[in-house]
């Protein structure tokens, strides 16, 4: 009786050694090869949460920019180029928003998968239209931007376009895994037609209203309000103010006075303040990007903080927000 059981037990042990040390292996790496998440490269936070959202874990996705930085003054970094090295996919907004610092990542990290028109390559503004396209390009202007205004992530209206691209373009590096991509994506859709309608709740009153901006960021959701941009606080994109032209500006404001100034984390200076003192305008923070202020991790909620803070911004002053 004891000897059977012993006998029995060495069988099993011998058929779990086996198991251990010649079929797991292979099923090991068998099952690794087939179910490693793509590794993504987005180079702003907005893109990696889109990213996740449609990737689901499909994906590992990392951003070179946390969510704080002026996004024109952005550059690349050594640990930027060896995440780019080993990337399945790259991910950007475009309209030469990266163009001081991408290309110079690209042609450095030898990864012939996330090279320009490769599906590795998204450009999540490609086929959006812009804002703000120039007709003539001159430096004089300040920080121009040939294809229009970069500035789209700040769009309420371009959730759906990023979201599609990045979908597209994941659905043709892993085709395998379409069905799960398409499921994500039609729920993120539900979810941002949803949102788009707490959106235009708060905006339904805001055409015509007046703002102040510090830097042409938010053009592309005083577009989709008919917002009027009453005056910038950089003279020039990119350029910091003369005091002639805060002069000016001052003088505008006192003459129709009411409207908010528009700043970002960057941009939330001693300028602003001082304008904000001579002429009695509200300042309103916003996000320029996710990831700089709480309740802005995701792009949903970034929107719905742009919208909130804007919400508060236009009531009348001495109103409890
Ligand atoms: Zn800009």
């Amino acid at each position: 009786m004891q000897n059977t059981h012993l006998i029995r037990f060495s069988r099993r042990g011998f058929a779990a050694l086996f198991l251990v040390l010649v079929a797991a292996p292979f099923v090991l790496t068998r099952a690794a090869s087939a179910a490693d998440p793509l590794k993504v490269v987005c180079t702003l936070p907005d893109l990696a949460d889109i990213t996740r959202v449609i990737g689901g874990d499909r994906v590992e996705v990392s951003t070179l920019y946390k969510g704080k930085e002026n996004t024109h003054a952005l550059t690349g970094k050594p640990s930027h180029l060896v995440a780019l090295s080993r990337a399945d996919v790259f991910v950007q907004i475009g309209l030469s928003l990266e163009s001081g610092f991408v290309p110079g990542l690209l042609e450095n990290c030898r990864n012939a998968k996330i090279a320009p028109g490769k599906p590795g390559f998204v450009n999540v503004s490609e086929g959006f239209r812009a804002l703000d396209v120039p007709t003539a390009l001159t430096r004089k202007d300040g920080d121009i931007h040939p294809q229009g205004n970069p500035h789209m992530n700040l769009d309420p209206r371009a959730g759906m376009h990023m979201a599609r691209v990045i979908h597209d373009h994941l659905v043709e590096v892993d085709p395998g895994s379409k069905a799960g991509y398409d499921e994500r994506f039609a729920l993120y859709s539900k979810k941002l037609e949803e949102a788009s309608v707490r959106w235009t709740a708060l905006g339904k009153d805001w055409k015509a209203k007046r703002i102040v901006v510090y830097h042409k960021e938010y053009n592309y959701l005083a577009d989709a309000y008919g917002l009027v941009i009453q005056g910038s606080i950089e003279s020039k994109p990119g350029i910091p103010p003369t005091p002639n032209h805060i002069a000016g500006l001052v003088e505008t404001m006192k003459q129709e006075p009411g409207a908010p100034i528009l700043t970002a984390l960057w941009s939330n200076n001693d300028t602003v303040s001082e304008i904000a003192r001579a002429t009695g305008a509200r300042i309103v923070e916003l996000p320029n990007m996710c990831g700089g202020l709480t309740g802005a991790e995701s792009w949903i909620g970034m929107m719905d903080l742009i919208h909130e803070r804007l919400t508060g911004g236009f009531k009348p002053q001495g109103d409890a927000r």
